[in-house]
């Protein structure tokens, strides 16, 4: 009887081996750790590697990229132009009435359209094709609001959100695919190049004349809006970094010195890697197992294409050893990527006293019925070890950045430093935004910290690729 009511109990969960849940447990919980010393460690080696980035080319992981933009946008940039962003899971495409220094944005316009996965591992051609098709539509619904005068050639902007090295402003090779995105034929490719034959094939009359990172057209959005922006982060499915360095500080740039004295910086940091960085084994065996092993490393701790993820490592191998779930390991937690960080998010800011949205959320996507109290309480618990450190080490990252910049302490008075954010992760995981502000804050001290403010450009990135598209447009007269 007393065997048959071990069993009874096991199939209904109650069979978890909490010793066993508890030593893993602690050992993520140690191997997490981002102590506020790691973190001012993390951000100098970020430093460090960004001197070496500028350099040469090659000589850091962090690639640093230069954008070719010297100048950002002013306000002055009038007529109509078009963008198109294409970076996580969907694109958009846009078309803005720029007024000049009074209108300013005076009209917009835009549609998103999310891209079939299946396009995200196929060829070249398949990909540009469905981007120029959506954007042939898209021209077609213009109104007239957004006419422009006779015999010109429409012009877009296009923010492409992988890293790419610039060969001027409007054209550049892709280096290599990142994100869930992995097109061989792209690779080595000039994406303008590629862009515009799609849009000849759709019979699309229009010209590339700006191409940039979506950090880069955050960073041109923001400054649109707040002088004092210097600095661009992304917080999404991928993160990334841009800002403004002094061109003579680069010393890999052999061109002429822009009269700005300014070249955006383009630092793909989800590159970085150091063995400051907290890893853990679920960490590297997702990276093993992903599309670009051993690359984006940083990002593969921060962004919100792999958050979620890690959380069903950790929960899967609880499962297996300690029989979490019940004797069966549940098969739905074996699939990769199916938790996906928007659901860890709404586990983690469950408020209800019963933990009713883990119970819904372990039931809808992982098919876990019926779990514990305890069980719920510890699913929160991951989720929150695995937020916090991709939160401090992005605010580290950040930290970094303005230690290259010198705005880590008060130089001037009245100095105001703006990073303008873009992205779904910082926009909608409020847990892991709280938790990025308060500890850059931290990192800053008090006096300095009342000085930065993250600014969340709500794609910001569109406009700022069709404002530099408006400011590098092939009629201004120059
Ligand atoms: C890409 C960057 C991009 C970032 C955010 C990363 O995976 O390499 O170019 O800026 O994602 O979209
Ligand atoms: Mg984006």
């Amino acid at each position: 009887a007393a065997v048959a009511a071990v069993v009874v109990a096991r199939r209904r969960g109650k069979g978890t081996k909490w010793g066993k849940v508890r030593e893993i447990l602690t050992e993520i919980e140690k191997k997490c750790a981002t102590p506020v010393a790691r973190l001012r460690q993390v951000a100098d080696a970020m430093a460090v590697e960004m001197h070496a980035g500028l350099a040469s080319d090659g000589g850091s992981k962090l690639k640093m990229l230069l954008s070719y933009v010297d100048n950002l946008p002013t306000g002055d940039e009038n007529g109509v132009f078009y963008a198109l962003d294409l970076g996580g899971t969907n694109f958009r495409v846009l078309r803005v009435l720029l007024g000049g220094k009074e209108g300013r944005v005076t009209k917009q316009e835009y549609e998103e359209v999310s891209i079939p996965p299946h396009l995200m591992l196929g060829g070249s051609n398949e990909l540009f094709d469905f981007i120029a098709a959506a954007l042939a539509r898209f021209v077609n619904t213009e109104g007239d609001e957004f006419r422009i005068p006779e015999g010109r050639q429409r012009e877009l902007g296009f923010t492409f959100s992988f890293p790419v090295k610039q060969l001027s402003l409007a054209s550049g090779t892709l280096i290599k695919w990142t994100k869930g995105f992995c097109i061989e034929d792209t690779v080595g490719q000039d994406v303008v190049v590629e862009l515009t034959k799609a849009m000849e094939r759709q019979g699309l009359n229009m010209r590339v004349t700006a191409l940039v990172n979506d950090t880069v057209g955050t960073l041109a959005g923001g400054r649109y809006e707040d002088n004092d922006v210097l600095v661009a982060v992304i917080l999404g499915t991928g993160t990334n970094a841009a800002y403004v360095e002094r061109a003579n500080a680069i010393p890999k740039w052999h061109g002429l010195l822009p009269k700005s004295g300014d070249m955006v910086i383009n630092m793909e940091w989800g590159n970085f890697k150091s063995s400051l960085l907290p890893i853990t084994e679920y960490d590297e065996t997702l990276d093993f197992e992903s599309l670009n092993p051993g690359e984006q490393i940083y990002e593969k701790l921060i962004s919100g294409m792999y958050l979620g993820e890690i959380v069903r490592r950790i929960l899967l191998r609880m499962a297996q050893e300690s029989s979490l779930f019940g004797e069966v390991v549940p098969q739905k937690l074996e699939i990769p990527f199916i938790l996906r960080t928007p659901h860890m998010s709404a586990m983690h800011h469950d408020s209800s006293p019963d933990l009713k949205i883990v119970a819904n959320k372990l039931k809808d996507i992982l098919g876990i019925h019926s779990t514990s109290l305890k069980t719920k309480r510890l699913v929160v618990n991951i989720c929150d070890i695995v937020a916090k450190r991709g939160a401090r080490l992005a605010a580290a990252g950040i930290y970094g950045i303005l230690k290259k910049l010198g705005r880590d302490t008060l130089s001037l008075p009245k100095q105001r430093t703006v990073v303008a954010m873009d992205g779904g992760l910082y926009e909608h995981y409020s847990i892991f935004s709280e938790c990025l502000n308060n500890t850059l804050n931290d990192l800053l001290g008090e006096e300095v910290a009342s000085t930065v403010v993250i600014k969340l450009a709500n794609d910001g990135s569109g406009v700022g690729a069709a404002l530099l598209a408006a400011s590098h447009s092939q009629y201004l007269e120059r």
